[in-house]
């Protein structure tokens, strides 16, 4: 009998799970990226729970120390340098990149497509037909939306749901680790860092290399800094130098230089000295505009939903990777065991329930900024310093709450 065939919208990690853990099951799994060239060197550094290592190592991939930076030490830093307070830990710190290369790597020749972006879909009872942008046509079985949190897939079948923005960004700079002094290299290369600016979140810590290296001195230094932002300042961060406005994004080389300029200052005046002169020396850093988005439904016949298309949860439970290699497993087991009917309909109920529980516990971790968005009687929160106890429970609990919601989505979903 043929093999039964799955088109993928999308190549990022989501569209990488799913044809990984397809192919894993004995499909035929074709990934179809609108970009043209590969996607690589993203750079951003990413948290790992150990429900996305369980995922990995089923596809063969160990979850080693090759795949990231093991820290044992969180330091909170004060405005004068100074580290107020000092915890231990145990985090695995990778990076977009090296978790896209190692499921890259495993797509057989021909199944990975560049320059194929979706426009719209036919389905009937004995399959799916995929249509791109250059005219071309592709039949499958299954066809599956990880074309991310502005997803074509789901525009085609719930036009016009959208994700709601949170009223915050996140500006990220990434630094070679060659290019870190040494003395600030000393402070901060063994360490996770915070550094709390009334109302605001300040992370950093290294992470692997632009080309995945691990080794000392070829690893880099990440940094993700979450910052309220009215829809008003965003859509000034998101207009050109040409006075064209992207919406609310923008590609990080058409950002103005003044408002990187402005950011940097800003990293001078609101954080650590050390990490403001990693932040100062990227010549490139970037925002990324934070959202929330439940999916009513992920199913549409012969098409699923999966990873930021699904839902898109705030960065705070550190989960969307964990999320796309969870769906994927998901979805083919379900596949696997009930065939495609009744597999999808599983994937619905149950996935849908863990991926709405992931965004309510991102707006739950996130509600200390958007609080500060509100005049001060109406906060939660009243106080506009995160006490660092709770911030220490709230991120070394990450993979107990990520546990807790799936436990959850199999009782309800
Ligand atoms: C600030 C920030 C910090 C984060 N930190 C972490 C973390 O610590 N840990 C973690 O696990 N996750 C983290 N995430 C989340 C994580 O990056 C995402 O959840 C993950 O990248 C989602 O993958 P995806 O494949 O679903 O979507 P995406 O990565 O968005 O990929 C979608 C792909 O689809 C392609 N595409 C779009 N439309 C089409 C089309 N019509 N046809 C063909 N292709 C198309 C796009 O080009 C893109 O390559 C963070 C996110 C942010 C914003």
């Amino acid at each position: 009998m043929a093999r039964q065939r799955a088109l993928i919208i999308g190549g990022s990690v989501g569209g990488l799970f799913a044809a990984n853990m397809l192919r894993s099951i004995g499909w035929d799994a074709i990934v179809f990226e609108r970009n043209a060239e590969e996607l690589s060197g993203r750079g951003a550094g990413i948290s790992t729970h150990p429900q996305l290592h369980d995922v990995t190592k089923r596809l063969g991939i160990p979850f080693d120390n090759s795949m990231g930076i093991p820290i044992d030490t969180v330091i909170f830093l004060d405005h004068d340098s100074r580290a107020y307070d000092r915890r231990d830990t145990v985090r695995l710190m990778s990076s977009w990149g090296r978790v896209f290369a190692s499921l890259r790597e495993r797509m057989p020749e021909g199944s990975y497509r560049l320059g194929k972006s979706l426009v719209s879909v036919e389905q009937d009872e004995s399959g799916i037909t995929a249509i791109f942008s250059d005219g071309s046509r592709e039949r499958g079985d299954l066809l599956i939306g990880a074309d991310g949190g502005r997803s074509t897939v789901r525009e085609l079948f719930l036009p016009g749901q959208q994700p709601q923005y949170a009223g915050y960004v996140a500006w990220r700079a990434m630094l070679d680790e060659r290019d870190v002094k040494p003395d600030i290299h000393e402070q901060l290369f063994a360490n996770y860092t915070y550094c709390l600016p009334p109302g605001e979140l300040f992370l950093a810590y290294p992470v692997p290399g632009r080309n995945n290296e691990t080794q000392p001195g070829q690893r880099a230094y990440n940094i993700v800094w979450y910052r309220p932002t009215t829809p008003e300042k965003l859509a000034d961060f998101c207009t050109d130098a040409s006075g064209k406005c992207h919406g609310t994004s923008i590609p990080p080389t058409l950002l103005r230089p003044d408002v990187i300029a402005w950011a940097k200052a800003q990293a001078r005046e609101l954080v650590a000295p050390q990490v403001a002169w990693i932040f100062e020396r990227d010549p490139r850093p970037f925002f990324q505009a934070i959202f929330d988005f439940i999916s009513p439904r992920t199913v549409f016949g012969r098409v699923a939903l999966l990873g930021d298309a699904a839902f898109l949860a705030r960065p705070h439970p550190g989960a969307g990777t964990t999320k796309c290699a969870m769906d994927a497993e998901h979805l083919a087991d379900s596949i696997a065991a009930l065939g495609i009917e009744a597999g999808l309909a599983k994937y619905q109920r149950e996935q849908g329930a863990f991926g709405a529980g992931l965004v309510r516990q991102g707006q739950r971790d996130g509600s200390y900024i958007t609080d500060q968005l509100k005049p001060r009687e109406q906060r939660r929160n009243k106080d506009v310093s995160w006490a660092v106890d709770d911030l220490m429970r709230d991120h070394d609990g990450r993979s107990v709450q990520v546990q807790r919601i799936l436990e959850e989505s199999r009782r309800t979903g």
